[in-house]
């Protein structure tokens, strides 16, 4: 460690910011799991004792995170083709189990083409400013991930924003890019936003844009598995699968939950991305493990109405937001398995959770500035994985603490 003054103004400057961080209520400390991921987990307390908790934090809708044919592949794989790769995709870091897991997932979706990143994160990175110049418009919703938001700044498009599913709000931004000369115009959104549980409304998205003749692209990441009727999601779920341009999703929550994400669309603009996107041009390949993983989750997917686990993950979703809905809590978004438990006061928001992870149920409190003031909430995050019990323990807690801390009245029912 440098004992430099350069590095003793550095860490002034750090500590300041953490300072300023943990003053405005927002410092993140991190919890540790002590076992593979999955609906009960063992968690590392702060006070050096390990305790057993029944998870409601994590996007492993599926229950695939630890899932025996997952891990076989993933396994498999590492045997059969290492570790990792040492190299991008374009020098020497295409095996044939990355081509046959983009091939996969293009026949998925019914699309031409697909291309892998080491994210989501970062397909959404390199797509914007690959795909549009400074002749085009991207009209953007309110609400859209970071990722999307840092992947639109990184693009000389012009930029518009419009009310978070506000579908007369996007058709004036559409108004105001034609003004503007627009050559394409490309509307982004989240296919789900996450802290809310919400359906963007694709199918009205879709007539908008046919009518201002915009593309449109969907970050599918809390979807992509389970929703619609094959799992293959938002635009299936509303039937617009052939009016959705581009798809960006993750391998990282349905999907066997290790990491990675892609891009999914027409077969000439993943051979622009190949040539022209940043973080696929210049980071690593996937490693053979995580592409064993994903693909393994695939196959489990297409089997997944037969295999019980959409059965699972909708009847845990249902009788979750059932049985803390009759008990007179507010629950936010459409029928997701992102089940927002509204609280409104932050402060009240990090005590309950506090004391559900007492009551071994790990849950989160998100507040300002991850959410809007007012609206610190409990994201709960039902999976599969899930058992009835786990699910009546988690409303029957919810439920005592609602009781004791005045969020539900005395004689609300379970
Ligand atoms: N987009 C959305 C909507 C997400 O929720 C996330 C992850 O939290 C990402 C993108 C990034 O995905 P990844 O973890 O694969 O980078």
């Amino acid at each position: 460690m440098s004992s430099t003054k350069a590095q003793t103004q550095f860490n002034q400057v750090l500590k300041t910011e953490i300072e300023s961080i943990k003053a405005a209520g927002t410092y993140k400390s991190e919890r540790v799991i002590l076992s593979p991921q999955n609906s009960a987990i063992r968690v590392a307390g702060k006070d050096g004792k390990a305790s057993d908790q029944v998870n409601f934090c994590a996007n492993n809708y599926l229950g695939l995170a630890d899932h025996p044919e997952v891990i076989a592949r993933s396994k498999h794989y590492l045997d059969t083709h290492g570790s990792g790769l040492s190299s991008v995709r374009f020098i020497c870091g295409t095996q044939n189990i990355h081509k046959d897991l983009e091939n996969q997932i293009t026949k998925f979706y019914g699309t031409e083409d697909t291309i892998l990143y080491a994210s989501c994160f970062d397909a959404n990175a390199g797509i914007f400013e690959t795909i549009l110049s400074d002749q085009d418009a991207v009209i953007s919703d309110s609400l859209n991930h970071a990722s999307i938001i840092d992947g639109i700044r990184l693009c000389k498009a012009k930029r518009f924003r419009y009310k978070n599913c506000d579908m007369n709000d996007l058709e004036a931004r559409l108004q105001e890019a034609d003004k503007a000369g627009a050559r394409l115009k490309l509307i982004a959104t989240d296919g789900v936003f996450s802290m809310d549980g919400k359906i963007a409304p694709l199918d009205k998205i879709c007539d908008i844009a046919e009518k201002y003749n915009a593309l449109i692209f969907v970050d599918d990441c809390h979807s992509t598995g389970f929703l619609g009727p094959n799992g293959r999601g938002t635009a299936e779920y509303f039937g617009v699968q052939d009016r959705v341009h581009i798809v960006n999703s993750t391998l990282g929550k349905a999907l066997g939950g290790a990491a990675g994400g892609y891009t999914t669309g027409c077969k000439e603009m993943i051979d622009l991305l190949r040539n022209r996107s940043r973080p696929y041009l210049f980071s690593n390949s996937l490693p053979p493990a995580v592409v064993g993983s994903a693909s393994a989750a695939l196959d489990l997917i297409e089997s997944a109405k037969t295999n019980g686990l959409f059965d699972q993950l909708w009847g845990n979703t249902t009788l979750f937001r059932k049985l803390l809905g009759d008990a007179g809590f507010t629950i936010k978004g459409d029928n997701h398995p992102i089940s927002p438990v509204m609280l409104g006061d932050a402060r009240l928001a990090s005590e309950f959770a506090d004391k559900m992870l007492q009551r071994g149920i790990y849950v989160i409190g998100f507040s300002y500035p991850v959410v809007p003031k007012g609206e610190a909430r409990i994201r709960v995050q039902l999976s599969a994985a899930h058992t009835e019990e786990q699910i009546r323990q988690a409303a029957a807690a919810f439920i005592d603490i609602g009781r004791e801390l005045g969020v539900i009245g005395a004689k609300s029912k379970l």
